[in-house]
């Protein structure tokens, strides 16, 4: 009767399945495309105050 947690999925940005939170976690780690998310929005917070520093 553990139907719940076996149709339990953790989807990664890079369209991989997960069915362990832990497994799923560890991937994202050193996943490259959800690094270069994060990577991104980063980098447009840094224009952001670029822009507003600019004279
Ligand atoms: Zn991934």
């Amino acid at each position: 009767m553990n139907l719940a947690f076996s149709e339990r999925l953790f989807k990664c940005t890079c369209t991989r399945e997960f069915t362990q939170e832990s497994a799923f976690t560890k991937h994202q780690r050193s996943c490259t495309k959800g690094k270069k998310r994060l990577i991104t929005a980063l980098s447009k917070a840094k224009d952001l105050l670029g822009s507003v520093k600019r004279p």
